[in-house]
C-alpha cells in the first residue's frame, strides 16, 4: 500500500475537525479557541486585537500567576539546575526541589507522603493504573475530568458510571457489581464546568458501607475552597476523610505538574507501579520552585482564599439579581449560563465588546441548551473588577436576549 492511500484512511477523521475549524473560522462569532492572548503579566488584564479586556475565565484562582515572588523563585530554579532534568524521577532526575515541593505538598494536604508528577493529566492516568487492573472496578461520576475518564480505560479495570452527585445510584451501582477486587470510587472535588462540590459526606458513607476507596481530584478545589484553602475535606469541616487525594500545579497553584498525596505505602507503592511516573521526565525546576513558592504563599497569605469565596458569593448574587443562571455553582468556577450553543458564542462577542474576556463553553462538553460562559474569579481581580465584570456581562445577556 501507498503512503498516500494509508493517509486517505485517516480522511474521514480529519473530514470531522476540517468542518468544526471552518465554522470557528469563518464565523466571526465562534472565533474563541486557540485565540492568542498577551496576558499583562502581573494583571487580571489581557489584550486581544489591540484591546485590552478583563480576563473573567483564567484558571489562576489565587492570583498568583506572574506574581513577582513565583518568577524569582522560578528563574533561581533555572540558574541553579538548568532548564530541564537529566531524566526520569527513578534514574537521574531528581533533584533537591522535587523532593522539598513533595513534603510540602504533603503538609499541605495533611498526608504522610505526596508524589509529584509532569502534569495532572499524568496524575490520574498514572495513579488509577497504579491502583486498578483488570478484576477490579472503578465507579466514576457522569462529569469527572477527561483524564480520570483516560486512566480509567488504560488500567483494565471495569468502569462503571454514576448520575452526577447523585450518591443513591452510586449505592446501587455498588450494590448491583460483585463485592470482589480493588472497588474504587472517583470524583472530583469541585466540577470544573458547573462548580459545584461532590457530597464528601455521604460519599464516604456509601463507600464505607461497600469495600470501596474514595479518590478525589483536587483540580479545581485547592486554594479555592475550605476555609484555609486546603481542599474538600476542609470544606467539609474534617468530618470525614479521602482515602486518595491528587491535584494539580496548573491552576490555583500557577505552574505545571501534578501531585498524589496519602499514606506513605500508598506513595511508596505508585513510585514503582505508577507508568506516567516512573516512565515520563521529572516535574522542571522551574516549575517545581514555582510550585513550592506558591504553595507557600497561599499559606502565608489566607485573603486570597477568603477574596475568592466571598467575591464569587457575591458575582453570583449580582447574575441571579439581573435574572441570569448560573446552575448549581458555589465555588470560584461560576457558569454563565446563555443557552444555545450560538447564544453562548453571541455572548462572549458581545461580552468583548463591554471589555470582559468570557470563554464559551459548548456542547458536547456540557449539556443542550447549558451552554455557557465559564468564568473564574481570582484574587488577581479587585472588588470593582466583578462589579465591572457583572455589569458587562448583564448588558451582553440583555443585548443577546440572554434576560
Ligand atoms: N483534573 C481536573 C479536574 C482538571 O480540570 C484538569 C485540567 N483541566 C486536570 C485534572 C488535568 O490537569 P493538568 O492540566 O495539570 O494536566
Amino acid at each position: 500500500m501507498n503512503a498516500s492511500a494509508a493517509w486517505a484512511r485517516l480522511e474521514p477523521k480529519f473530514a470531522y475537525f476540517r468542518k468544526r475549524v471552518a465554522e470557528l473560522e469563518y464565523e466571526p462569532a465562534r472565533k474563541n479557541s486557540f485565540v492568542a492572548y498577551t496576558a499583562e503579566r502581573d494583571s487580571a488584564y489581557a489584550d486581544q486585537d489591540g484591546q485590552r479586556l478583563l480576563m473573567m475565565s483564567g484558571y489562576s484562582y489565587l492570583g498568583l500567576a506572574g506574581d513577582e515572588r513565583v518568577v524569582s523563585a522560578a528563574k533561581a530554579a533555572v540558574d541553579r539546575y538548568g532548564t530541564g532534568n537529566h531524566g526520569v524521577r527513578a534514574l537521574a532526575g531528581s533533584t533537591p526541589l522535587h523532593e522539598e515541593l513533595e513534603a510540602e505538598v504533603a503538609k499541605f494536604a495533611g498526608r504522610e507522603q505526596a508524589l509529584v508528577f509532569g502534569s495532572g493529566y499524568a496524575v490520574n492516568t498514572g495513579v488509577i493504573g497504579g491502583l486498578v487492573g483488570p478484576g477490579d472496578t472503578v465507579f466514576i461520576d457522569k462529569y469527572d475530568h477527561a483524564s480520570i475518564v483516560d486512566g480509567c480505560k488504560l488500567s483494565g479495570a471495569s468502569v462503571v458510571r454514576f448520575r452526577h452527585n447523585d450518591v443513591a445510584h452510586l449505592e446501587r451501582r455498588l450494590a448491583s457489581t460483585p463485592d470482589t477486587g480493588v472497588r474504587l470510587v472517583i470524583v472530583d472535588s469541585v466540577y470544573s464546568m458547573d462548580g459545584d462540590i461532590a457530597p464528601l459526606v455521604e460519599l464516604r458513607k456509601v463507600c464505607d458501607a461497600h469495600n470501596a476507596l474514595l479518590m478525589v481530584d483536587e483540580a479545581h478545589a485547592l486554594g479555592v475552597i475550605g476555609a484555609t484553602g486546603r481542599g474538600i475535606e476542609e470544606h467539609f469541616d474534617h468530618e470525614v476523610k479521602v482515602d486518595v487525594k491528587v491535584g494539580t500545579l496548573s491552576k490555583g497553584i500557577p505552574s505545571m505538574g501534578g501531585w498524589v498525596a496519602g499514606p506513605a505505602e500508598l506513595i511508596q507503592h505508585l513510585k514503582y507501579a505508577s507508568r506516567p511516573f516512573l516512565f515520563s521526565a521529572a516535574l522542571g525546576p522551574a516549575q517545581a520552585a514555582a510550585g513550592l513558592e506558591s504553595l507557600r504563599i497561599l499559606q502565608r497569605e489566607p485573603w486570597r482564599v477568603e477574596f475568592i469565596q466571598r467575591e464569587s458569593e457575591r458575582f453570583r448574587g449580582l447574575l441571579h439579581a439581573a435574572g441570569i443562571s448560573t446552575v448549581d455553582s458555589e465555588t470560584a468556577v461560576v457558569p454563565v449560563i446563555a443557552g444555545s450553543d450560538d447564544a453562548a458564542y453571541d455572548f462572549a462577542t458581545i461580552s468583548r465588546k463591554h471589555g470582559v474576556i468570557g470563554l464559551p463553553v459548548v456542547t458536547p462538553a456540557v449539556p443542550n441548551d447549558l451552554a455557557r460562559l465559564r468564568i473564574a474569579i481570582t484574587a488577581r481581580h479587585t472588588v470593582s473588577d466583578i462589579d465591572f465584570a457583572a455589569d458587562a456581562f448583564i448588558k451582553a445577556a440583555r443585548e443577546c436576549r440572554i434576560i
